[in-house]
Formats: C-alpha cells, structure tokens, sequence
C-alpha cells in the first residue's frame, strides 16, 4: 500500500503541480522564507508578497544586516509578526556561525531562532533533500485520513503517528518532491471541508475514503470561544500626522500602533484610554467618535471606537523611538499592523480602502 501511494502521489505532482514562486528552487534561503511565510498565512496571501519580501532582502546577509524595523516593515499586514524576527535574529545566527549558509544539518536548523519540528524537517526535506517526513496542517489532514489516523490534531500524540506514517511512504531520494506533493494534494484536493475524493490519486488506497469516514478524520480539536473585546483608540493628527506609539513587547513588539486601551465596556475602554494618553501628554477632545473599526486576532474580537484626541496645552510635542508622527504616505513603508492601517482609515488618515 504504501509503494502504491508513494508511485500515484510522485506521478500526480509530476503532472499538477502548483506553479508557485518557491517551487522550482533548491535555494535554502528562498524556501525557508516561503515556509516562514505560510505558517499561519494562506498561500494566496503570502504569493503578492513573497517576491517583494526577496527583491529587498535577496540573500542571508541582506536580511543579516537588515535594521529589525525595515523587516517588520515588510511584514506588516501578514501578522504573527515575531515570525520575521525570528527570521532576521536566525540570519544573523547563519552569517556569525555558518559563514552565511544556511546549515543542512536538522539538528544546527534546529537550533535556529523560529526552527520547530516541522520548519527544520521542511528546509531540511525541501532544499537539501533529506529524507525527513516534515507534516504541516494540510499533510496532517491527508495522512490522518489516508491511514485513519485517532487521535485530536495537534496532539504529540497524533502528530509522532502522522510523522511514523509520512515515514513509511517517503522515497529514499528526493523526499522532498513527496512532501510537496502532500501538501499540495492537502490544498487543493483533500481540502477540510467537501474534499474532492473522486479525483484523488490515491483514493483506492485511502482508508477513509474506502469506509466512508473522510469526515471524522482528522479529529479536530474544541476551538476557544472567541471573546468580545471593546476597545478605544486615540486619533491625535496634527499637520496631517498621527501620533504612533511603538509596542514595547508581546506579538506586536516593535510595531506602531495608535494609542489604545481595551475596557470591559464601551465606557471602561474610554476612561482606560484617557489614562493611557495622559502619560503621552494627551488627552481626548470632545466630539463623537472619528469612526470604528472590527479586528479578529487569537480569538479576541476587538470592537474598536477611535476618539479624536490632541496634545494638552503646555506639553511639549513629542517625538522618539517610541513615539512618531506619521502621514498617511508614512504608513506605507513603515512597520505597522493591520489593526493601525483599519484606525488609519477610520479617522480618514489613509483612504477607506487600501
Ligand atoms: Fe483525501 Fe479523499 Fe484523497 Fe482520501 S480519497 S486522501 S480523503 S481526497
């Protein structure tokens, strides 16, 4: 069984697989990137950016050399943003104690900043073309239904039997090719929800599809309820500038954000917010809201209300790394988060769409 689905997958890559900008390229570099990428972020969001990711950071050493600003920067609006510092702190690593190649040993890419299981197995697999089953979420799902796989994903448990099974069909040479061709049989046709087993290559070998349980596998772990959030942020615009403070840490360390503070209600947000820009010598004026805006991030719905503010009389106008002004234009090339962008176009700092 497991030489026959070895043969049809490797045959099928052979005749459908994706054109996408990372395939194609054994260039270590440019895989690892596109891995980084697609943690977390669909393929159709990550393509537009790949390409602009790699023409300003082209090689190790660029990315190396490159202030942790510019990266966040060309970052900004593919969220999980500790991701492109790993990226940089583990170029760095590569140019200090690889000469500036990146290693092909698992164990030295495993020791990388933002190498887990699965990314060393990857770039390992992907670029050098070591035989090590490497499972992401889309592998995860053809292999738990191919092989009835029990078990909640994202379990150890059921990801050392989905790794053990991935194990047994990849080929002695070129496993890389066979990791591709899971993750794209994972996106295109074992998808989570209506897979399309009637074109599957290896239909006659797929257990679940055989006894008619494709939907229970693989077994999904309870999902957090998501919690409503109410939020207040500052709009303080000046000569057609905002103010911006820098987080300081958390997932949007070193990103600009608008002052904002979140409350147990609408009016508990607003009296957090006016403490909060107190310390930045600010303060709220009065008027209804510029605008709202919604945003979804690990499972929090923030429903934010943005407030026109301005600097108090007698402060003086602040500026630092920490705290910027920024046009609309600004916006643009700096390391932002989606969540600024939408207050932006709340208070009509930048345009209602992009
Ligand atoms: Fe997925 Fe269906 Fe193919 Fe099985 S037959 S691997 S469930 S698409």
């Amino acid at each position: 069984m497991e030489t026959s689905i070895r043969n049809s997958l490797l045959a099928w890559f052979r005749r459908e697989k994706r054109q996408l900008p990372w395939r194609g390229t054994t260039d270590p570099y440019r895989i690892w990137v596109s891995e980084v990428m697609l943690q977390q972020t669909t393929v159709a969001a990550v393509r537009p950016r790949y390409d602009a990711f790699l023409e300003r950071f082209p090689d190790v050493s660029t990315l190396a050399d490159a202030s942790e600003d510019s990266v966040l920067a060309a970052w900004s609006g593919l969220g999980y943003y500790a991701r492109a510092r790993n990226l940089r702190r583990a170029a760095q690593i590569v140019v200090r104690d690889h000469e500036g190649r990146i290693p092909d040993d698992p164990l030295a890419l495993r020791s990388l900043p933002g190498f887990g299981e699965y990314m060393s197995a990857a770039v390992a697999s992907l670029a050098f073309g070591s035989r090590l089953p490497a499972a992401d979420a889309n592998v995860d799902r053809v292999l738990s239904r191919v092989f009835v796989i029990r078990g909640r994903t994202g379990t150890r448990a059921h990801r050392l039997r989905v790794l053990e099974a991935a194990d047994r069909i990849l080929p002695s040479r070129r496993a890389g090719d066979l990791t591709a061709a899971l993750m794209d049989l994972g996106q295109t046709v074992c998808t989570p929800r209506a897979p399309r087993c009637p074109e599957c290559p290896i239909r006659t070998s797929c257990v679940a599809y055989r006894t008619g349980t494709v939907s229970r596998y693989p077994e999904k772990k309870a999902k957090e309820p998501f919690v409503d959030v109410p939020t207040a942020a500052a709009a303080a615009v000046s000569g057609g500038r905002a103010l911006l403070v820098r987080r300081e840490a958390g997932w949007l360390s070193g990103m600009w954000e608008f002052p904002s503070a979140a409350g147990a209600s609408p009016a508990a947000a607003r009296r957090a917010l006016r403490a909060r820009l107190a310390e930045l010598g600010l303060g709220l004026d009065r008027g209804a809201p510029l605008g709202s805006a919604n945003h979804t991030i690990a499972r929090r719905r923030l429903a934010i209300r943005v407030f026109p503010a301005s600097e108090r009389r007698g402060t003086k106008r602040r500026s630092s790394a920490d705290v910027g002004w920024f046009s609309g234009a600004d916006l643009e090339n700096a390391a932002v988060p989606t969540l600024t962008r939408k207050i932006a176009r709340a208070c009509g700092l930048l345009p209602a769409r992009d």
